[in-house]
């Protein structure tokens, strides 16, 4: 078997003659000065005066080692001035030394880096040992669990989360799957989707996520087909109802009358469902397109006219007052604002009993913004439904609403337009004494004398 070489070491620098005179060059000239001052003070002397000085060589050498030996406790301290075999000697380690503290220093910019990631991570991390305590959790992962991370260091997560799902899903031998968990944190419920994964040796990683807003948008999500199904059921209901029974009836069994009044019956409930396709189409445009900054509207002429389509729906039951600057513009989508200002008037007319007044208004206000309101003398709104009005199918009075030809829609696509021109809308009733609707536009879209030809 060939031997196996020695692996050879690093290889050693070869002395060069200049590197031997600054290595024992002071020690020499040392020796020789003492020499020559013995020998010029007292040739008999020479000898005992260069021992002397070897002497206070060796003991200046011992000095100089106390001081390495100091600074060898603390290497923060700057390395003491040393010549000769003492600087050979020590400035490698002091190069050592400042090299490590280099690297020392980037590798923990390094840590630094990737720990304020972790802080701003928007999921919430959590580090546990192998007996499930707490080592280290980012600002999400507080806010989430309202943990603090001093005090609850070490502390088990199964005291931080006390939840039997929680318990029992950490609990599993591998997380495949998240858990959805409702956790109540600074008097807040929150949902939070909880996923725990094993890392390093025997340590764990908690990760959570809130999903309070998603789980809400599914649940109003699910509301809503569920009232467009219902809203959409009653009329067609009725609807195949009659055209069942017209089919069955026996040739000639129905009169002229009854016939029509059958057809007059399915042609509102067909009507019904007309209204109720139309808006979700509006609902559904207004919220699939983007707010365009619009162009120079003439409200007033949108006022005159949703003016004339109210007094058709009145049908003379209702006074009507007008409070209207005509020159008063605005920026915005000509077809939503109609939308809005017809759906307000309309309203009023549906809710104000016979002999009431509407009075719409269009003017700027005090802080420059642009009003326009719409008053009516009619039934008004209890206090605790004026904040649900602008929700989807809601009505405070389902019968009046439906007998009235309304959708449950009309405030919803209001409020919706309102938003789209960084309108305010609100509502003051009081119940049997009237409402006010109002919409303030901001003064950016504010046109205050807008010349005819824009309309
Ligand atoms: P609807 O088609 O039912 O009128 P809206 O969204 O327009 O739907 O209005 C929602 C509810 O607000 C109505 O059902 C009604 O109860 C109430 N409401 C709206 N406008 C008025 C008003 N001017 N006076 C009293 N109640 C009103």
């Amino acid at each position: 078997m060939a031997p196996v070489p020695n692996k050879p070491g690093p290889a050693r620098p070869r002395l060069t003659p200049a590197d031997l005179a600054r290595r024992w060059g002071p020690v020499a000239v040392w020796a020789a000065l003492c020499f020559a001052l013995g020998t010029w003070t007292r040739p008999l002397l020479s000898w005992q005066v260069f021992a002397c000085g070897l002497l206070l060589a060796v003991l200046a050498g011992g000095l100089r080692l106390a001081r390495v030996a100091r600074w060898a406790q603390d290497t923060e301290t700057p390395l003491p001035l040393s010549i000769g075999p003492w600087d050979d000697a020590l400035a490698p380690v002091y190069r050592k030394l400042r090299k490590n503290a280099i690297e020392m220093n980037h590798m923990q910019q390094q840590i630094d880096q990737i720990m304020l990631a972790a802080q701003a991570l928007p999921d919430g991390a959590i580090a546990l040992n192998e007996t499930m305590q707490l080592i280290w959790s980012n600002r999400t992962a507080c806010e989430h669990l309202g943990l603090d991370p001093e005090r609850d260091k070490n502390s088990s997560i199964f005291h931080i989360l006390r939840s039997p799902e929680f318990a029992s899903y950490a609990r599993q031998e591998s997380w495949p799957a998240s858990l959805l968990l409702h956790h109540q944190s600074g008097g807040h419920d929150k949902a939070l989707q909880v996923q725990m994964a094993p890392y390093g040796v025997g340590q764990f990683l908690v990760v959570t996520r809130d999903v309070t807003q998603v789980e809400k948008l599914e649940t109003t999500r699910k509301d809503f087909v569920a009232n467009v199904s219902h809203e959409l059921r009653t009329p067609l209901t009725v609807l195949s109802g009659f055209l069942e029974t017209m089919r069955e009836m026996p040739e000639g069994a129905l009169s002229a009358e009854q016939k029509a009044h059958y057809l007059k019956l399915m042609y509102e409930q067909a009507r019904r469902m007309e209204a109720i396709v139309n808006d979700l189409l509006t609902l559904s445009t207004l919220e699939s397109s983007p707010a365009a900054e619009g162009t120079p509207v003439r409200v007033a002429l949108l006022v005159h006219n949703a003016m004339q389509q109210a007094r058709a729906l009145s049908n003379g039951d209702h006074i009507f007052v007008e409070n209207v600057d005509d020159k008063l513009g605005l920026r915005g989508t000509e077809t939503e604002l109609a939308s809005a200002i017809s759906n307000l008037l309309t309203n009023a007319v549906r809710y104000t009993p016979k002999g009431g007044t509407i009075t719409a208004s269009w003017h700027t206000t005090d802080d420059g913004r642009a009003c326009y309101s719409v008053q009516d003398t009619g039934i008004g709104i209890a206090q605790e439904d004026i904040p649900r009005l602008t929700e989807r199918f809601y009505r405070v009075d389902r019968g009046r609403s439906r007998g009235t030809g309304g959708t449950g829609l009309g405030l919803a696509i209001t409020k919706h337009i309102a938003m789209r021109h960084q309108a305010e809308f609100s509502i003051r009733s009081r119940h049997g004494e009237g409402s006010v609707f109002s919409l303030h536009f901001p003064a950016t879209r504010v046109l205050r004398h807008l010349p005819v030809s824009a309309a």
